[in-house]
């Protein structure tokens, strides 16, 4: 059966990849993979949709069995993606859509070479702080950490298949689209020549 494909939407906190992978949900048919993470919940966040909130004892737990198709630490904090429910649907043809930073994600591509690594930046740095503080949803320290991390992780960026410039919501959301729609129809192109008698 044909094999679903696993799109990585990546870049630093505040580039706006959260915002686009709402949109891209409300117009693609995919599967959105919830994170295991032991930072705190949120006012606003749900447990098991925005990500399943687990203690560290939990979550060392978890790498120890293998439960991880990649996991990273990030400030004080583990973030991890399940490795089941993604594996389970890329096995049914579903196309699988992960949001994770970029340490993690470089760890996915070596796994599953033909993942489709997608990193957004901001227009500038600028707007990345001024994205950063007024999501005001981190403390000034964290703010500078992030923006300190984000040295590192632009660092990164010529690792990945695509860079896509996140100024207006709507044109990046419009070329993420085009390029996982380029993306399924190119891999169909291939799987029917390889079905082909000759
Ligand atoms: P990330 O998931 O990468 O940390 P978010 O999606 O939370 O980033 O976006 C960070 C902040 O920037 C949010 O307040 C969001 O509403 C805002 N934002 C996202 N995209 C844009 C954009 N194109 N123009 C202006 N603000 C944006
Ligand atoms: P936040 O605390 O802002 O929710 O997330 C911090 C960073 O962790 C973000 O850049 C986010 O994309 C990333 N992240 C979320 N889930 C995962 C995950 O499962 N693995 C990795 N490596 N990063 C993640």
């Amino acid at each position: 059966m044909k094999q679903g494909v696993l799109f990585i939407i990546s870049g630093p906190s505040g580039t706006g990849k959260g915002t686009i992978c709402n949109e891209l949900l409300k117009q693609e048919k995919m599967f959105l993979s919830v994170s295991n993470t032991t930072r705190e919940r949120r006012v606003g966040e749900i447990d098991g949709v925005t990500y399943n909130y687990v203690s560290v004892e939990e979550f060392e737990r978890q790498i120890d069995k293998g439960g991880f198709l990649e996991y990273a630490k990030y400030g004080s904090n583990y973030y991890g993606t399940p490795r089941e429910p993604v594996e389970s649907r890329l096995q049914r043809g579903e196309n699988v859509l992960l949001e994770i930073e970029p340490q993690g994600a470089l760890k996915v591509k070596q796994q599953i070479s033909d993942a489709v690594m997608i990193f957004i930046i901001p227009p500038s740095m600028k707007e990345l702080k001024k994205r950063l503080e007024e999501r005001g949803r981190e403390t000034k320290e964290q703010i500078d950490e992030r923006m300190e991390a984000s040295k590192w992780e632009f660092s990164k960026a010529a690792q990945y298949n695509f860079i896509c410039v996140n100024d207006k919501l709507d044109e990046c959301v419009e070329r993420v689209r085009a390029i996982i729609h380029d993306t399924v129809k190119e891999r169909g192109l291939i799987e029917n020549l390889l079905k082909e008698n000759y």
